[in-house]
């Protein structure tokens, strides 16, 4: 590393005509912001001589690693994207049927473009800061009013993470909603969703009975009845009566759907079902290996207190007004939610797939109900004269009359199928019995491709012949069929306006504008690591080779994949210190999940199941707690001292209390107060004498790549976001990857697969497919690898300097409240704004909101220390940028002390008035006491700020009303 340093330092002490080689691992210098010299200032005002003289103060001795990290040297961008490609040639893209809950699709072109490749629909964070948030907000809400009216009811979330998981979280909230313990499940449902039902129902100890549709029996204890629908042979089954007995008896009815399918048959909600979930995937969202994709959830309205909708999981947006009575967006209910709940929130939900369900929403408000139910008559008609020629042919057994697009077929000779489908490099799905294959037709599947298929199946058909032949067909959903759905759907405005590209592209820039993302600004969400998301890291998830491959493809045909998770793997391993990974969690939280689920599964099988208890410091995440409690873990809060410390007294008499009982520890560090704590080996050691195991919440690991590892100084396992330290783009609330890195004792216990084995493990799989959110992990390969060892090592160092550079400055106008023994922070720090409230009536809330009339998104607010703001620059955050933000925040402390000092009115003035979006400050009467600049213009940059687009925006009226849909009409008027 100080070879690197010194050789960084060389090269720009020489001037540029003596230097006329480029370097291949220059990348670094492209993702960190500050340049040497800024470097030189920063470390010169924090009085240290270079980057190392600062870490080597701050890192304890004891856990600072000593060798650089053995990872291969780094190359530029170009360099790369040319060793990626490669990679992701090995790849083999065949047209594929397999189905099971993933479709081949079309993304438009368009919104590829326009969103997906879209700095700025892709870089903004959750959106917690509603009034800078309004554009993906509105896209969301269509997202939600989409899946209700699809699934015909009252009420959807947006979003969930995959459709097996939205299984599991629709058991939990029926069990949540009746108190019964006891789920019947179709056996037709996808392989992944009884998989993902078996590993969550087994530590809550919920019940699991597969159905016997000829002889249902429910009784007392069943809480809910859940049904594919189709089905994962592709039926359509007839539900009414399953469902009359099913509400007679108290039992609900949930449907796990296909939504293209629902644009043609009867809705969840015509069938009078409670809940619906499903995934969005087919809606514009490519097959990426298994995501990202967004998974919905949608209930029915109940009255009363014990009501489905606010006990649902995830994140529901919701339509408020602003100060001034317009209309605007929000997240609602946020009481249900693990960051306010912890372990009785109503799941462990955190990161969701935002920026999926916008672009599935889009989709559908580019298509419109009439371009959505043709798609669905075209695949529907498409796999109706498949299934006539298939019976026609004599040969073949069509399994089932009520079909969509799936066909389970008998076969006389499968071998001889598998030989033609080779023969014409085409997937379909072979069913275990050796007897059965299944195909599922999407809206890819053009004349041609039929032809194909026929082929395999030993019928000759010319693609033009089938052309001229599918419109006659009968199909069973097309007439008047007891399958016909009667209600219409997508009816609002905005799924019958933007039918054009012109008019697409704009609507989707008008949102895009109202939304703050790192194109405009730094967002120092602490915790969060909002750092640079490169263009040349975000550039491969879109090639085809990445792109069109489906989860369930054999082995043979994902190669590529293969070994760009070996490298992956091999990498976080080395970084982390850790023996094994599993790629499969597709979030932080169910990263934490897995992890203490391997935890539980390790201590069963060493004969400890008494262990159950798990420590967490009470500043912990919301979502640890949220996770112990899904693991049914009993969480016993330790405290921290008045540095942000564990307190080891409190903790060691914890531990003696529990000693027996001990299951784990979860911690993070440096610890949520933003410190190194020096006691980190001795807690894992006391955990490891009791018989526990050490949980290291390594979400952001951006304080300890290249500098310390977990896995060296006593953790045994970890997850990782990989939407934080390594560089996924946030997505607006995701997509995220949270990958778990363990010690070998825990290794058997990584989740499987059922469908495609991983390393050989079937059980406990903790995400629908076996690699999760694949297709975004190629970003963090491209990050590792342009950064290689020393960058990563560097970006650590900057991080911390950068942070460090803010807390000194900040100092002038407030209190950091934690600091290491040193007088240092970690990467991130805790300001204090307690104090304004007294002296000046001034909340924290007023701060966050004040600091968007600066053109800023606010730090993260109120966690893990009430009335205080944590600050986290990154390493990409420049000089420049960072000073901006400093006296943005210096200059609003001014503002309080005016306010303090009576120069500026306690109730009217521009904090608690802000923000101030520009109708507000061109409104011809203004009658404030203070001026229209010192509203909207209080620094020179302010003239080219992002402008909020509504006033504060009133929660609470949100939450007592709550309207989750696109508004009517008369609301925009
Ligand atoms: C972000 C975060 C999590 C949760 O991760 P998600 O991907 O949002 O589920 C957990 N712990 C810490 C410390 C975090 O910062």
């Amino acid at each position: 590393m100080m070879n690197r340093f010194a050789v960084a330092f060389g090269r720009r002490a020489v001037s540029l005509t003596q230097r006329r080689l480029l370097n291949y691992d220059c990348f670094a210098d492209r993702h960190i912001g500050p340049s040497d010299l800024d470097r030189q200032h920063m470390l010169h005002d924090l009085g240290f001589k270079d980057l190392d003289g600062l870490t080597n103060t701050n890192v304890p001795e004891a856990i600072r690693m000593k060798r650089p990290l053995n990872l291969p040297r780094a190359l530029d961008e170009e360099r790369m994207l040319k060793e990626l490609r490669s990679i992701a040639a090995l790849n083999e893209i065949r047209k594929t049927y397999i189905g099971m809950g993933y479709y081949n699709c079309i993304v438009p072109a368009v919104i590829v473009r326009n969103m997906l490749q879209n700095a700025g629909w892709v870089t903004q964070y959750t959106p917690y800061q509603p009034e800078v948030s309004q554009g993906r907000l509105e896209s969301l809400l269509n997202f939600q009013t989409m899946i209700c009216d699809l699934t015909g009811l009252d009420v959807a979330n947006a979003s969930l993470l995959d459709e097996s998981t939205a299984c599991a979280e629709a058991m939990t909230l029926a069990k949540r909603f009746n108190k019964r313990n006891t789920l019947v499940y179709d056996p037709n449902l996808h392989p992944q969703n009884i998989a993902l039902l078996k590993t969550r129902a087994e530590p809550l100890g919920i019940n699991l009975v597969p159905m016997d549709y000829n002889r249902v029996s429910l009784d007392k204890t069943t809480s809910a009845i859940m049904i594919q629908y189709p089905d994962t042979e592709g039926r359509v089954p007839l539900l009414d009566d399953l469902i009359e007995r099913a509400h007679a008896n108290g039992t609900l009815v949930i449907m796990v759907c296909d939504l293209l399918s629902l644009t043609l048959i009867r809705s969840p909600g015509d069938l009078k079902a409670d809940i619906a979930v499903g995934s969005a995937q087919r809606f514009g969202v490519p097959l990426g290996y298994g995501g990202p994709h967004a998974a919905f959830m949608a209930v029915a309205k109940s009255d009363g207190r014990n009501n489905l909708a606010r006990s649902m999981p995830g994140r529901i947006v919701g339509v408020s007004k602003d100060a001034n009575g317009k209309l605007a967006y929000r997240l609602a209910l946020q009481t249900r939610e693990q960051h306010i709940r912890r372990d009785k929130a109503t799941s462990n939900i955190c990161t969701a797939q935002a920026l999926l369900a916008n672009m599935a929403a889009m989709y559908a408000v580019y298509h419109g109900p009439h371009r959505l139910t043709a798609i669905a008559r075209t695949v529907h008609k498409s796999t109706a004269f498949l299934a006539h020629q298939l019976k026609a042919s004599g040969r073949h057994e069509v399994v089932h009359e009520d079909y969509f697009d799936t066909l389970k077929i008998r076969v006389r000779d499968v071998d001889e199928l598998k030989k033609r489908c080779e023969e014409k490099k085409i997937n379909i799905r072979f069913f275990e019995d050796g007897k059965h294959v299944g195909v599922s037709l999407d809206e890819t599947t053009d004349p041609e491709d039929i032809s194909d298929l026929l082929y395999v199946f030993g019928i000759t058909k010319s693609a033009d012949d089938v052309e001229s032949h599918l419109h006659e067909t009968p199909a069973p959903l097309i007439g008047n069929s007891d399958h016909s759905r009667r209600s219409t759907f997508l009816t609002h405005k905005i799924f019958n306006t933007h039918h054009s590209e012109s008019q697409l592209v704009r609507y989707m820039k008008q949102l895009e504008n109202k939304d703050i993302s790192l194109v405009h600004s730094m967002i120092p969400l602490g915790s969060c690591t909002m750092k640079l998301n490169a263009s040349a890291e975000l550039i491969p998830i879109t090639w085809p080779k990445f792109s069109n491959v489906h989860p369930f493809a054999p082995h043979s045909q994902t190669q590529g994949y293969a070994k760009m998770f070996q490298d992956l793997e091999k990498w976080l391993c080395e970084i982390t210190g850790y023996d094994s990974v599993s790629l499969q969690p597709n979030s932080g939280a169910n990263g934490e999940y897995a992890g203490l689920l391997a935890i539980r599964n390790y201590l069963n099988s060493i004969g400890q199941d008494q262990r159950n208890v798990c420590l967490i410091p009470s500043s912990a995440h919301g979502t640890n707690p949220a996770s112990a409690q899904l693991a049914n873990m009993r969480v016993v809060p330790v405290e921290s001292d008045r540095h942000g410390n564990i307190n080891f007294k409190d903790l060691s008499a914890k531990v003696d209390k529990f000693s027996n009982e001990l299951a784990a520890i979860m911690i993070t560090y440096p610890s949520t107060h933003g410190v190194f704590e020096s006691s980190i080996v001795d807690v894992c050691n006391k955990i490891h004498e009791n018989g526990g195991q050490v949980y290291l919440d390594g979400a952001n690991l951006n304080a300890q790549v290249g500098l310390c590892r977990p896995g060296d100084y006593g953790s045994d396992v970890s997850h990782l976001n990989l939407h934080k330290t390594f560089c996924i783009p946030h997505g607006g609330g995701g997509p995220g990857a949270g990958p778990i890195a363990v010690k070998s004792h825990l290794t058997p216990f990584l989740p499987g697969h059922p469908v495609i084995p991983v390393d050989g493990r079937e059980e406990s799989a903790v995400s629908a497919a076996p690699y999760g959110s694949s297709s975004i992990l190629a970003i963090t390969w491209a990050y590792i690898r342009l950064m290689g060892g020393n960058g990563l090592r560097e970006a650590t160092q900057m991080a911390i300097l950068n942070a460090n550079y803010m807390a000194k400055r900040l100092e002038e106008g407030f209190k950091i409240v934690y600091k290491d023994e040193q007088g240092l922070n970690a990467h991130e720090f805790i300001i204090d704004c307690k104090p304004f409230k007294k002296s000046a009536g001034i909340e924290v809330i007023d701060i966050a909101k004040r600091l968007m009339d600066y053109g800023f998104h606010a730090p993260t607010m109120a966690w893990p220390v009430h009335d205080c703001l944590m600050i986290e620059p990154t390493e990409s955050e420049d000089k420049g940028e960072m000073d901006r933000f400093v006296d943005s925040l210096l200059s609003i402390r001014e503002e309080i002390r005016q306010i303090e000092e009576g120069a500026m009115d306690r109730e009217v003035n521009p904090l608690k008035m802000a923000p101030h979006p520009l109708y507000t400050v061109v409104n011809s009467d203004w009658n404030r006491p203070y001026s229209r600049e010192v509203a909207a213009f209080p620094k020179p940059w302010c003239h080219s700020k992002h402008w909020p687009t509504v006033a504060r925006i009133d929660d609470q009226y949100g939450d007592r009303n709550l309207f989750c849909t696109c508004a009517p009409m008369e609301a925009y008027s």
